[in-house]
């Protein structure tokens, strides 16, 4: 045994370092508790923004209290506390982390409490994709990196093809037609329109610095040793093939949400990572309502929106005829709904056959059977959600992949109908008409059959078992790599 292998601590020890904002940490922390279960040493790095949030709105103790293998760590993300880190600021945020957090991140695994001469070194990190310094630190230290991009591989294939794009000229586009179709985007041929690609492809100049970011992750990819995916082969088989092309090694282990429970048998999939206070009296207010009679309204944690699509998104629900449950998140409407004159029918109504709440606990909401479909912005994880619980969607995408999510509920799984670029309340209201009414048997078919093939999934023998079964072994090689020093 030599010196390095002496100080291998027995378990393989990952390090998993998530894009600090409420997707992400969802769908990280789902594969901690996994990882963690299965002798594995998991740290998971929080930023303190985040810790703080989760501390105050879970049962934090409790909920981590069974994994007795995942330990946090936390580090600023360098960005003010008032600022309101929503889908406006990502850049600002992506910048700040890679200034202040990614230095510290770097001392803690090359040099600090996990180095290589500590009592428990990192044997393989798990960076967000878009984390490219991620990279350079897991080369320095000679242990594997696996990216795990956390929004749709659909979507991220979309971001793949974007040198593709430049090169044949189709991007930036050439005119104002968003309709034309888009061609250099292999596997997804007659499927993206240019108003299908995500939001940013929209920027005139190839300059855009959201661009800049996604260009730069883009070359990052595939120097990872591996993709974990929050899906499944049996809903994006063809874009993880395509996937393959440029990392061989993936790992598709969605739905992360349900993935737990059918492996460990232990009811983990209500208890919530919330870093928002969940209103659970919606559940008693669903209990009471029809079944199927309502439509759950959420834009997930970052979007936000203007008062005239507010009060549009308003007239339209209550147009529609159906009851509705509204996640009006804080800080979710440009200004404020402060001076906004509410109209009195919809102030009535909404008495009646509606219900607002800050924050809800959205799977638990979905799974209702009360809900008859979900009105989203289409985020993945809200996507994934809508599609295990069964329930059809009607889609109001804002950015990034949410573009190209919504085309795929709409164009490839009919699931639902997408409303990308407009809100309108005459559209509103005729979209949920037909999505809990006229057309609500073939929408509830396919959504029924697709939750299905979601469970198999999961369960044992399934894509996603079998997929994590592999990560897990491959995890607790690269420890026995490590330990001989073949790293
Ligand atoms: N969510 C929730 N309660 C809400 C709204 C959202 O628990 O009232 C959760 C939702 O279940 C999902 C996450 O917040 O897991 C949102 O992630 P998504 O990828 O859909 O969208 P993002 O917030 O990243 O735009």
């Amino acid at each position: 045994m030599n010196n390095r292998s002496a100080k291998i601590s027995a378990l393989p020890h990952v390090f998993i370092f998530p894009l600090p904002l409420q997707g992400p940490v969802n769908c990280m922390l789902k594969l901690a508790q996994l990882l963690s279960q299965q002798d594995i040493r998991v740290t998971f790095l929080n930023t303190q923004h985040i810790h703080q949030r989760l501390l105050n709105c879970t049962d934090h103790t409790n909920h981590f209290k069974r994994y007795a293998n995942l330990r946090f760590e936390t580090l600023p993300d360098g960005l003010p506390e008032e600022n309101p880190r929503t889908g406006d600021q990502i850049v600002n945020l992506l910048a700040s982390v890679e200034i202040v957090a990614a230095p510290i991140f770097r001392q803690m695994v090359t040099a600090g409490d996990y180095g290589p001469e500590s009592e428990a070194p990192v044997t393989c990190i798990i960076a967000d994709g878009i984390f490219t310094f991620a990279h350079g630190v897991a080369a320095e230290i000679g242990v594997p990196l696996l990216y795990f991009d956390t929004i749709s591989p659909c979507g991220l294939w979309s971001y793949i093809c974007l040198p593709k794009l430049i090169e044949a000229g189709e991007l930036p586009f050439r005119d104002d037609n968003l309709d034309e179709m888009i061609i250099n985007t292999p596997g997804m041929e007659g499927i993206l329109r240019r108003r299908d690609l995500p939001s940013f492809c929209r920027a005139k100049d190839l300059d855009d610095p959201v661009l800049k970011v996604i260009l730069k992750e883009d070359e990052h990819i595939p120097l990872a040793q591996g993709l974990i995916f929050n899906t499944f082969q049996e809903l994006e088989g063809p874009i993880l093939s395509q996937m393959s092309n440029i990392c061989p090694n993936i790992y598709a282990i969605g739905p992360l949400t349900v993935i737990e429970n059918a492996r460990f048998e232990v009811e983990t999939t209500m208890s919530s990572t919330s870093i928002w206070k969940e209103d659970m009296s919606c559940i008693s207010w669903l209990d009471v309502q029809p079944a199927r009679s309502v439509v759950y309204v959420s834009i997930g944690s970052l979007v936000i929106v203007t008062k005239e699509d507010f009060l549009e998104l308003w007239h339209g629900l209550v147009n529609s005829g159906s009851r509705f449950l509204w996640v009006q998140r804080q800080g979710s409407v440009i200004g404020g709904l402060k001076g906004l004159e509410t109209p009195v029918e919809l102030a009535q109504w909404t008495k009646e056959r509606g219900y607002i709440v800050s924050w809800a606990p959205q799977q638990q909401v979905l799974a209702h059977p009360a809900v008859g479909a979900f009105f989203t912005h289409s985020g993945w994880n809200s996507t994934l959600e809508s599609i295990v619980a069964g329930k059809p969607m009607i889609c109001w995408p804002y950015g990034v992949d949410q573009q190209v999510n919504s085309r795929y509920v709409e164009q490839v799984w009919k699931l639902g109908l997408d409303m990308k670029d407009m809100c309108d309340r005459v559209v509103i209201e005729r979209m949920i008409k037909e999505v809990m009414g006229s057309r609500k048997d073939e929408f509830l078919e396919r959504a029924g059959r697709l939750a299905k093939l979601a469970k198999a999934s999961v369960e044992e023998g399934g894509s996603s078992f079998r997929d994590l079964d592999r990560l897990v072994d491959d995890i607790k090689s690269m420890r026995i790599q490590a330990a001989s020093g073949q790293n």
